[in-house]
């Protein structure tokens, strides 16, 4: 291709933050090129496994009569791990459901997902080409105009990096360093088939319903923790581990999903069911302080996993939804930008609009929440500790459960100064 032939866009990556971008540019009317290395859209992504509506009704509100979703989710869990003992807490909102509203979130299986996606850009006039990796981009008087696929080269005013965490692509363009080991989470799922109805009795859950579950304790003792998403017909069971951790204490973490699928409060829920799906994939865990420097060069921005757009609170994770804002916000860069120069500083602008960069900013104090190592470990069993010894009766005189309780903290290695500092630092951080 000659540079005279150039596309007004090129998207690198055909995830939610790619396909959202691609499908925002062809709806005004621009040329886009979506370069994708998979066979086919989602086929190489990997995701826990809940979505947030608002960002696909911000897309394009039609969309979400017609997206591939699995279950409206309902019940929003955390689950606490110790030994063989377990406790679940169970929101049930069924106002997340209501008639009339747009459920606040779906489980979603990503092959099905981002194909759709996909396939709705193109509807818009998109091009997207699969199974081609774009080696690197092609740079002339420090602006970027184009990408290199192997012997091809391709040209365009923009070109849109979407191609996820550890974006490789970025690193060319010299807006991130090679990937810190304590930034980045290393999660691995699986999807175990089983029936809508056995999910719906295992779960409580009325059709169509689903649950969202955030697991803590089951990581032996690394920063980290599961995940469980019920799906139509199969549920999405996982773990995310920090490696530097797992790698010094020699834990794999295909051991650490083992131990949680056969744990006695989790495996009753995915007996009989058959492994359909099994995967490993990066995820960024940085949250506001991952976010690099820079999100663009003149003709170059970074969007979605690329630019660290990702939110974990520990009670969930918001990777997908932020993907595809930012892909909407580089769009509306691109459509409403003047010149090439001005597209980069027009998408810091759009991503401030839609409110992404502050909502990173205003979740940032979860980071170090998460980094409080006895979370993992000590909590999950002072937790289960506490539950035992309200629960046991034996018909003994009770004691003083102030002094008891008192006991079973200290029994835990822990403190009520350590407890309270850790409250005092987790509302200060908020
Ligand atoms: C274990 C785990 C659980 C998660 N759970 C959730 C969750 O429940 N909810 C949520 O919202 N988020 C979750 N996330 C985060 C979420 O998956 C990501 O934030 C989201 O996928 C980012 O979308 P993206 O489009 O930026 O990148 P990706 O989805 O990673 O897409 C990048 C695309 O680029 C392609 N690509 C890469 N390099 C090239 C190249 N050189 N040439 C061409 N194509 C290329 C890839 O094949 C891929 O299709 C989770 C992540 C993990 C790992």
């Amino acid at each position: 291709m000659s540079e005279d032939e150039k596309f007004d866009a090129i998207i690198i990556g055909a995830g939610p933050a790619g396909s959202a971008c691609a499908y925002t540019l062809a709806k005004d009317g621009k040329e886009v090129l979506v370069i994708e290395k998979g066979d086919t859209p989602g086929s190489k992504n990997l995701t826990g496994g809940r979505f947030y509506t608002y960002a696909l009704e911000m897309l394009d509100a039609d969309l979400l009569k017609e997206a591939a979703l699995e279950r409206k989710v309902t019940h929003e869990q955390l689950m606490m791990l110790s030994g063989d003992r377990g406790i679940t807490i169970d929101y049930y909102d069924p106002s997340f459901n209501q008639k009339g509203h747009t459920p606040v979130s779906y489980t979603i299986l990503r092959a099905s997902f981002d194909e759709w996606l996909a396939g709705k850009a193109e509807e818009m006039g998109a091009v997207v080409v699969c199974g081609v990796k774009v080696d690197g981009l092609i740079e002339k008087d420090g602006m970027i105009v184009g990408v290199i696929a192997g012997e091809d080269e391709m040209y365009a005013d923009v070109v849109i990096a979407a191609d996820g965490v550890n974006s490789l692509i970025a690193q060319h363009a010299g807006l991130i360093n090679d990937i810190e080991s304590h930034t980045v989470g290393v999660g691995i799922k699986e999807v175990i088939e089983l029936s809508g109805k056995t999910i719906e009795e295992r779960f409580n859950l009325k059709p169509g319903e689903g649950a969202a579950r955030m697991i803590l304790g089951c990581t032996d003792g690394i920063h980290g923790g599961g995940f469980l998403y019920t799906n139509q017909e199969s549920i999405s069971l996982g773990c995310v581990l920090m490696p530097e951790e797992a790698a010094e204490r020699k834990i794999s973490v295909h051991e650490v999903l083992q131990n949680l699928k056969m744990h006695p409060a989790v495996y009753p829920l995915l007996e009989g069911g058959h492994t359909v799906e099994y995967g490993a994939h990066l995820v960024s865990e940085a949250g506001f302080r991952g976010i690099p420097k820079k999100l663009y060069r003149d003709g170059f921005i970074i969007i979605g996993d690329a630019a660290g757009l990702v939110i974990n609170t520990g009670y969930s994770i918001r990777g997908i939804d932020l993907a595809i804002v930012s892909g909407i916000a580089a769009a509306n860069a691109v459509i409403r930008a003047n010149d090439t120069a001005s597209v980069g500083p027009a998408y810091i602008t759009e991503l401030e609009n839609l409110k992404l960069i502050p909502t990173m900013k205003a979740t940032d104090g979860f980071f170090e929440i998460l980094e409080t190592p006895w979370l993992y470990d000590k909590l999950p069993n002072l937790g289960a500790d506490i539950c035992a010894y309200l629960y046991r009766e034996d018909g003994e005189l009770p004691g003083s459960i102030k002094k008891d309780i008192l006991k079973l903290v200290k029994a835990n290695g822990l403190s009520v100064f350590q407890l309270a500092k850790f409250g005092l630092k987790g509302v200060r951080s908020l």
